[in-house]
């Protein structure tokens, strides 16, 4: 499932590509996503200029020339890509935003667990989004961080599993950030100490940092926009490495199921 990382290569990608193109029409397939685009909507993007290109947690966010969005979420295996209008259908591609300049942006989920809305403004959508997303990562001090997670009785996996703490941290992260920062992800966000707590901070925010660099990790069927992989899965210290040894001890990683997730830990670097 694409994390931030992840839609952050998207959205880098696609601002390279697609500000200050016109969508002149829009296809569609007829199969259901998550969510459903509603037909009144066609009209309202017809001749409309895509300005900016946004990231917030995992949404991509196109703001259109009246101040209208488009509200994307990859779901688990969507692709947002810009291609020539020549260029022949993949399979499930479910939409297809066509440009006056001929070239198009499409949106491909095999799975069908992602969604393309429409809102009239940044309100909202802000609106409908209520007070379910924390923080981006690098908007957070590190008072603040130890305020609000030294009174949490939950563990450190779950803590940044949770969307309203933080955004955008899904499952690879939340234990490479761990491994980064020392600390099992078992401990409990009421035993770090400050210290603790801001190394913590600051290795979510490298973790996340040196992934955007690598375009995100490629684990399924991930493309940033440009349709180019990511690399950082072959510098994953943990995640998805039970059983082999630990990069910086020769300890044998270990895997565990915790807040629902299968996490991974080196039992001797981290305290
Ligand atoms: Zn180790």
């Amino acid at each position: 499932m694409p994390e931030l990382p992840e839609v952050e290569t998207v959205v880098r990608d696609l601002r390279r590509e697609i500000i200050g193109e016109r969508i002149i029409s829009l296809e569609r397939s007829n199969q259901k996503l998550r969510r459903p685009w509603l037909e009144i909507w066609s009209p309202r993007i017809h001749t409309r200029v895509i300005k900016k290109v946004l990231r917030r947690a995992k949404w991509i966010v196109l703001e259109l020339d009246d101040s209208s969005l488009l509200v994307i979420h990859l779901g688990m295996t969507g692709q947002l890509t810009i291609e020539s209008a020549a260029i022949e259908n993949p399979a499930h591609l479910h939409f297809r935003f066509q440009f006056a300049s001929q070239r198009e942006l499409r949106y491909r989920d095999i799975r069908r667990f992602g969604s393309i809305e429409f809102y009239e403004s940044a309100n909202l959508w802000e609106q409908s989004l209520g007070e379910r997303f924390g923080p981006e990562p690098w908007d957070v001090d590190a008072k603040t961080w130890y305020d609000r997670i030294h009174v949490k009785e939950r563990n450190l996996k779950a803590i940044l599993l949770d969307q309203s703490f933080i955004s955008g941290v899904g499952n690879i992260y939340a234990d490479e950030s761990c491994f980064h920062s020392k600390l099992l992800p078992t401990r409990l966000g009421s035993s770090l100490t400050r210290k603790q707590s801001h190394q913590l901070l600051i290795s979510v925010q490298e973790v996340l940092m040196i992934a955007i660099e690598n375009r995100g990790s490629t684990i399924r069927n991930y493309v940033g926009g440009s349709g180019l992989s990511g690399s950082y899965q072959g510098q994953l210290k943990v995640y998805g490495r039970k059983g082999e040894l630990c990069l910086e001890c020769n300890t044998i990683i270990e895997g565990i199921r915790l807040a629902g997730r299968s996490t991974h830990y080196c039992p001797k670097c981290q305290k």
